[in-house]
Parts: C-alpha cells; structure tokens; sequence
C-alpha cells in the first residue's frame, strides 16, 4: 500500500483501531446545523471521521466536515450519501425513516438511533402513546382528528388545553394555545388544520422545566448527565442551569423518570429528555429528543465528557464517558437573533462582546448563513465555583436572562 495512503488513513483511525471496530470506519450525520458541527468538532479530536448531508451550502458543520448538498428528507439523497459511510447518526429526527430503514437493510449501513426509534418519536403522538404504555408519567392526551375530538377534549381536560402538531415540531412551532372554547378553530387552523394530524394535552401548571441528556450504549445499559433547569421564552429555550437547583428527591426522580423513558427505546446514541416538575413534586416527561439537545450543550465546557463526545461513543460502540460535572455550576444562555439581518448579528456582537470580558465564559458561534429573529444562532456557556458566582457572571451579559433564574 502506498505511504501516502496509509498516512492518510491513519490521521483519522488510530483511536478507531484500538477499540477494535473497523479501521476505515466513516461516520455520516444526516443534518449539517449546529448540532452537526459540535458533533463533528468532537469527532475531529476523537479521530473519527465525519460527514454530513445538508441542503444549505456552506452549513454550519461545513467548517469542521465534508458537506454533501442533499436534503435528509430526501430518499434518493440519503441513499447516495450512505454509500460513502460506515455509519449513520442524526442531528435532527425530522428525516425520511423509511429511506434509513431501506440502507440499513440494501448497503448495510449501522443506523443509530435505530430507524424505528426516529419513526417513533418524529411523531410526537405515537411517542406520548409508547410511554404511556410503557408506564412513564406525562400529560394526559389525546388524538384529534375533528372538532367533536376537541369538544370532548376541552370536556375531560378543560382549558386552558395544549394543541399540537404530531410532526415537525421545533421550538413551540406546532403548538397552540387554546384558552377557552371559542379560540379552537382558530387553533386548529394555526396548525394547519385536522388533516395535518393533531393531538390535544392537559394544560400542566408546571413550577420548573428540567431536562436530563441520557446516554443509551449498543447493549441498552444506560447512563444520565446531571439534570438541569431549563428556561423557555416563547417556547424556545433561553437558559439552563446545571445542576438544577431542586431538592436532591427530585433530582434523583428527574433522571430516574429520564433513564426510565430511554431504556424503552431502541438505538444508541443521546437522547434530550424534557420534564415538568409540578408544585405537588410529581415529574411527568414531556418529550424527548434521539440526539443530542440544546439543553446538554452545557456539559462541553461543564461535564467530563460532552454530550457529543457521549453521543459518539454510543454509536461508535465504545465505552460511555463520565457525565460527572468538572463544575460547581454551569449556566447556558442561547443567542437568539434579536432582529433579521445584519442587525441581529449587530445585536448578537454585543452580547458576545460582553462575555468575551466575563471569567469563565465560553462563546459559541454557529456560523449559520442567515440571522433571523428568534432563530438559534449561537450559545455561551458559564462555568463557576458555585450558583451565586454563575448567576452574577450571565448578569454582566445579560441581566434579563440572569433574571429568569428564581
Ligand atoms: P422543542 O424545540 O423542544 O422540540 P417543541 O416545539 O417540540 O419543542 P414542546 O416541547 O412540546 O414543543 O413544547 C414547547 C414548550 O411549551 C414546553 O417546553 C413548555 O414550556 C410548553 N408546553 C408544552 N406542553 C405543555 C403542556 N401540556 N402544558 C403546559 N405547557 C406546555
Ligand atoms: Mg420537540
Ligand atoms: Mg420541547
């Protein structure tokens, strides 16, 4: 073989080899946003070589991985790309199912998280239904699929009720409010209409949100992160704080519930799980991710191991890292575009101006083609002895997030 190859080959392996899988093994991420390129940026230290499929030129990943142009929602896309890999993970779970079962079984292509797993919970309905089934606590719900489904929903939950898409939802968008009865159809209609596929959920007057990140290895052993707080703004995450600051009953309740909804999946990889801690203590599970989650992005400045580092080594079948905090306390904020344009990067320049000048203040920066209003373009993760010096540090950039902390 020549040198040259054999160098080549080894630049990206040597991590690879030792643990025993295949030397030349090619990981493909379907997704190329800011998920993929955390992702790749982990791989690219680990030695583990990347690709992603993205329709935007020049997605955020692209810095750190070879892009393929092609939509993940594409089967003809997708299969073309998997011919080049070993591998294939996701950094969104809105991705044609049925394209990755097809390679799976044509090119022989280890899919993880399994397709069934992504099936399942892109539709946010068949996953209320596997964890109710399976006995983990959530919301009560039910399908809607006409006005008499959301009379009788409005009959036995009352209002104010929770509507919401049963696919493609991100960041609040597929959920309406309805608050009383004469707001339904214009609900409905906000969603799409009946036909979109739509499903009702009690109103929960939560005191907290929290999430946990779980690990989920090749054999189903499972692993959580520390369980944080989650703030949200117009349903888009704003802040987390980790640990959260909860009762240690509750914080052992948080992951158990977490762990419990990932061991009724199949697949490895992470999985973002999102709760509601109610005032009576009760915690009920309101939907989980299968990849890595907004809400983990803290554990790469605040864990041992990084939820994508995590995430990599449950695919690659390698033994999980610790989630252990290496912080007293670790605080999240998410940039979110202020303005379309070049005046949301204007604003977003100032916000990282002033952490740039805050110990213990790491920034972010997604790199997407296009700021737009309320749109994810970056993070800044603080990372502190303790909660009070972590609060004060996110008030010197951002007194109203800092304000969001109880
Ligand atoms: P994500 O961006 O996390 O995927 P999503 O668009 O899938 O979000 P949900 O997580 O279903 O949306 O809901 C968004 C937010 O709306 C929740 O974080 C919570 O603040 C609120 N919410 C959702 N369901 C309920 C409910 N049943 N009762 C009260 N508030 C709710
Ligand atoms: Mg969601
Ligand atoms: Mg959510």
């Amino acid at each position: 073989e020549a040198p040259m190859a054999v160098r080549a080959r080894a630049q990206h392996c040597t991590a690879i080899s030792e643990v025993g899988l295949p030397r030349a093994a090619v990981l493909g991420i379907l997704g190329g946003g800011q998920l993929g390129k955390m992702l790749a940026a982990d791989a690219a230290r680990m030695g583990i070589k990347i690709e992603v499929l993205d329709p935007t030129p020049d997605c955020p990943a692209s810095v750190v991985a070879k892009q393929t142009l092609g939509s993940f929602k594409d089967p003809t896309s997708i299969r073309s790309f998997a011919e080049g890999v070993d591998i294939l993970t996701v950094e969104i779970e809105h991705i044609d199912a049925k394209a990755l079962e097809d390679v799976m079984r044509d090119l022989n292509v280890d899919v993880e998280p399994i397709p069934a797993t992504l099936r399942l919970i892109q539709d946010k309905l068949l996953q209320k239904q596997h964890f109710h089934s399976a006995g983990v606590p959530a919301a009560d719900f039910c399908s809607i699929s006409s006005p008499a489904d959301l009379q009788s929903a409005m009959q036995s939950f009352g209002t104010p009720l929770m509507l919401k898409a049963r696919r493609g939802a991100y960041d609040g968008r597929g959920n309406a409010v309805v608050d009383e009865a004469a707001d339904a159809e214009a609900a409905v209609s906000s969603l799409g209409g009946y036909e979109q596929g739509l499903y009702a959920e009690r109103w929960e007057y939560f005191v907290k949100e929290l999430a946990v990140m779980v690990a989920r290895s090749r054999d189903g052993s499972t692993r959580a992160f520390p369980v944080v707080e989650t703030v949200h703004q117009n349903s888009i995450l704003l802040v987390t704080e980790a640990p959260a600051n909860v009762p240690k009953s509750i914080y052992q309740q948080a992951q158990q519930v977490a762990e419990k909804a990932v061991a009724c999946l199949d697949g490895a990889g992470v999985f973002g799980v999102e709760m509601f801690l109610l005032e009576d203590g009760q915690i009920l599970l309101n939907e989980v991710a299968p990849r890595p989650h907004n809400s983990g992005h803290y554990t790469i400045e605040g864990c041992a191991t990084s939820q994508f580092e995590q995430h990599l080594r449950a695919v690659m079948g390698w033994p999980l890292g610790s989630p252990d905090l290496v912080t007293g306390s670790c605080i999240m904020l998410n940039i979110l575009g202020e303005a379309d344009g070049e005046e949301g990067v204007q604003k977003a320049h100032e916000l990282m101006s002033r952490a740039y000048a805050v110990p213990g203040a790491s920034v972010h920066w997604y790199g997407k083609a296009e700021v737009a209003r309320q749109r994810k373009i970056g993070h800044i993760t603080i990372t502190a002895p303790d909660r009070a010096t972590a609060v004060r540090r996110l008030a010197c950039i951002d007194s109203e997030a800092a304000a969001t902390l109880s």
